[in-house]
């Protein structure tokens, strides 16, 4: 059977793992779009049962990859909250003064976002394995498609930038 974290898990099985190959496979359109720099991007609904993915497409390739997967993050896990969508700011956090401000997304909405991000992007047995290959942080930020930060956040280690 197919489900919402088969098809996830499906997703993982190669490093690094594709979140906007994930996000169509759910039927959710990825765009690159040019935004301020102060905006990371946004999940924005398009008809009553579809949504699209809003990307800032001149961040960092990393950086895109993770508010990709932010923003399924908010897919997946508040789906009634979501109205008409939410943007992002680079801290993601969702910014009044846009009409895509939800009021409804908070930073415990905020938090279980970037933890289903980082758990996709780094999924915990991938981690391991790189662990036990002796990979340094940065090495494994590479091989996982994730910036050096984030990566230092997954495994609670202090962020050295090299
Ligand atoms: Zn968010």
């Amino acid at each position: 059977m197919t489900t919402l974290y088969s098809v996830i898990a499906e997703a993982q099985r190669n490093a690094p793992v594709d979140p906007a190959a994930l996000a169509r496979k759910l039927g959710i359109a990825v765009k690159p779009m040019l935004l301020d720099d102060d905006m990371s991007g946004a999940l924005v609904k398009v008809t009553p049962d579809k949504y699209e993915i809003q990307v800032n497409a001149l961040h960092p390739e990393t950086r895109q990859r993770f508010t990709i997967a932010h923003e399924l993050g908010h897919y997946v896990h508040h789906r009634a909250l979501l109205g008409e969508g939410v943007n992002d700011n680079r801290a993601y956090r969702t910014t009044q003064g846009d009409k895509l401000f939800n009021p409804k997304i908070g930073p415990k909405q905020e938090t279980e976002a970037n933890r289903f991000a980082a758990s996709l992007l780094m999924p915990a047995a991938a981690v391991e394995r790189l662990r036990a290959e002796g990979m340094t942080t940065a090495q494994m930020a590479s091989h996982l498609g994730v910036s050096q930060h984030a990566m230092s956040i997954r495994l609670g280690v202090p962020y050295e930038p090299a």
